[in-house]
């Protein structure tokens, strides 16, 4: 649900980043002076969005423990509560940010935390509601916790087609994988009572645990789509020298398939916490074959079931194009070149083809084309090239 960014007097990019700062100036009007400040110096108001869309915390930490998890790795602890700011104060803090696009910028809550468990629940379906509210963020949320009437009908009044990632990677050894997690079959009655409440649900099968999600993955899917879920999302493990210790002490069978999995540069990087992706294009190749046998519908990128959810468009990197084809966002020429001009940029050239964006300018601040490239991105959806003389 967009609200028209049409102002006669205003081409559309430039309407759609006036229309954040208003939203803005109306926030700020609703908050204390230290709510204010609190919200001012979030790290919501500031950091870039990830390939999935702008991350949302909703706590700090994670109860669940799960041993693949970098969030330890990252310094979160073992242990949740809630995030510091009221609903108001981060949609505050987001409608400062530079890099977001009300209306089109992806929303991801739960990369680093778990959004509902008991001690975030609340808040987290406040957060989504509020974010929703003002700045019609697209958003998703993945979980590993058990939805329940209450829940599914909170999450469907305050973002109606909210995309709902249930993650499960194994149903036989969650137990000692994700130790502080419900149960596997629990999460899939809540999966069926999110479908029935109308919430664009897919199974989230990342990250894949070679040896174990790639064995049980007929098992998994069957279950999926026995309570309702006619989609997913796959994807591969990340490691760091800890997780890869965490689940070799479980299984060194594991451990040893996962190190020979792992690209050459982490052997190189043994007490980095930096975390690199193993090699599982197999594995995630063998899982899908599985998937569409059962009539799924299989997403390489969580963002591509956000976008489906909300029946948009994107063919802004080469997994794409993603979603609905007439849906595709009418930006013209002129509609970018108004925008780098408002920006302060000059001697601007624009070319739009299908699936890229190539822009060649001068003049203005070079800090500038970060901010450029990621309101093109998430309000065209197309790659953006840009070459700054
Ligand atoms: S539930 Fe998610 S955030 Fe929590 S420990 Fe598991 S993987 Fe990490
Ligand atoms: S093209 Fe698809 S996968 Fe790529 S950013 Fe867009 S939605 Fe995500």
């Amino acid at each position: 649900m967009r609200e028209p960014e049409a102002d006669l007097n205003m081409s559309r990019l430039v309407s759609i980043v006036e229309r954040r700062k208003r939203i803005s100036e109306e926030l700020r009007n609703r908050l204390s002076s230290y709510a204010k400040a609190r919200a001012e110096a979030d790290p919501h108001s500031r950091r870039k969005p990830r390939p999935c869309g702008m991350t949302i915390h909703t706590g700090i930490g994670c109860s669940y423990r799960c041993l693949y998890c970098y969030i330890f790795d990252m310094g979160f602890p073992g242990k949740i509560s809630t995030y510091p700011l009221t609903p108001l104060e981060l949609a505050y803090a987001l409608s400062l940010n530079p890099y977001i696009a009300p209306g089109y910028t992806l929303a991801a809550y739960g990369s680093v935390t778990e959004p509902f468990a008991p001690e975030t629940r609340k808040i987290a379906v406040e957060y989504i509601r509020e974010v929703y509210r003002w700045l019609q963020m697209p958003s998703q949320v993945s979980t590993k916790s058990v939805v329940d009437e209450e829940l599914a009908k909170a999450l469907k009044s305050a973002e109606p087609n909210l995309s709902l990632l249930i993650t499960v990677v194994t149903l036989d050894r969650y137990r000692e994988l994700e130790p502080g997690a419900p149960s596997p079959s629990e999460r899939f009655v809540g999966a069926s009572i999110a479908v029935k409440h109308g919430l664009y649900v897919s199974l989230f099968l990342r990250p894949i645990i070679p040896g174990i999600t790639d064995r049980e993955a007929h098992k998994i899917v069957k279950m999926a789509v026995e309570s309702g879920i006619n989609s997913v999302v796959i994807g591969t493990l990340r490691i760091t020298p800890s997780i890869v210790s965490r689940l070799q002490s479980i299984d060194p069978a594991i451990g040893q398939e996962v190190l020979r999995r792992a690209p050459k540069q982490f052997h190189s990087i043994r007490n980095s916490r930096k975390q690199i992706a193993i090699r599982g294009e197999d594995l995630k190749r063998k899982i899908a074959a599985i998937a569409k046998d059962y009539g799924m519908k299989v997403y390489a990128s969580a963002c591509s079931a956000n976008i489906d959810a909300h029946n948009e468009y994107c063919y802004a990197c080469h997994y794409g194009p993603c979603g609905n084809p007439s849906r595709a966002p009418q930006f013209y020429d002129t509609d970018i070149t108004d925008f780098l001009e408002y920006l302060g940029f000059k001697h601007i050239s624009v070319e739009i083809n299908d699936d890229t964006v190539s822009i060649r300018l001068s003049g203005g601040h070079e800090t500038l084309l970060e901010i450029v490239r990621y309101i093109l991105m998430s309000t065209v959806r197309k790659r953006i090239v840009l070459k700054f003389k």
